[in-house]
């Protein structure tokens, strides 16, 4: 399930743009000022942040500054109707779009699905790792030119960790992103899938070189010399 965030102190704007986006289909998650912004990102990795510019404690700059230390999650700005500069220094720090204030929602749901669907997979159709081919929209993958089948949870696995290198996912995560809910109870079938998917991509699996353990937290796709 896609998850987004939205920033927004406005708890009028904040509720209409959280009705609007779960009817396309998308999980919301809401916060009220930037540090919230900040730590929501950090517990619920968001595919994409849609976030106003004018917020109580880290104003909008300061948080998309911030969220590029870390992540390149896909940012939409709110911004003023007159505030051009507003824009410009947005989007110089990283954001990737803007919506101007007042907005319809459905221009933020239609700029929300164009933007996502720009950084599927991290902008890109295919990926190669080290002696790993990806190529996300065939779900087809090799290694050293060899293909490899994988079950439609592995590969729903590789979808999400090989699409964020050094992105860390815990296993609550991971179950939302294959299975679209959590799955209380059963976050260690995911190491089971892990295991199996490790027999299969890796050179030496008790020795991962793309999938690695991120002990005490879950697991992250490793970043590469040759990722582009
Ligand atoms: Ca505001």
């Amino acid at each position: 399930m896609i998850t987004i965030l939205v920033v927004e102190d406005e708890p009028e704007i904040a509720r209409l743009l959280r009705s609007y986006l779960e009817r396309e289909g998308y999980a919301v998650v809401l916060a009220r000022d930037g540090e919230a912004a900040l730590r929501a990102l950090e517990e619920t990795s968001p595919d994409l942040v849609v976030l106003d510019l004018m917020l109580p404690r880290l104003d909008g700059w300061q948080v998309i500054r911030a969220i590029r230390e870390t992540s390149r999650v896909p940012v939409i700005m709110l911004t003023a109707r007159d505030g051009l500069e507003d824009k410009v220094a947005g989007l110089e720090l990283g954001a990737d779009d803007y919506v101007t204030k007042p907005f319809s929602p459905r221009e933020v749901v239609a700029r929300v699905r164009a933007v996502l669907r720009r950084n599927r997979w991290g902008g890109r159709e295919e990926a190669r790792f080290g002696d790993l081919s990806i190529n996300y929209l065939s779900r087809e993958v090799w290694r050293e030119d060899e293909p490899i089948t994988l079950t439609p949870t592995e590969w729903k696995l590789l979808e999400v960790l090989s699409a964020h290198p050094g992105q860390v996912f815990t296993r609550a995560q991971l179950i939302e992103r294959i299975y679209g809910h959590s799955y209380e109870g059963l976050e260690r079938t995911i190491d089971a899938h892990v295991k199996n998917l490790r027999q299969k991509i890796e050179p030496d699996p008790k020795e991962p070189r793309y999938v690695l353990t991120v002990h005490g937290v879950g697991y992250k796709f490793a970043r590469q010399p040759d990722d582009g």
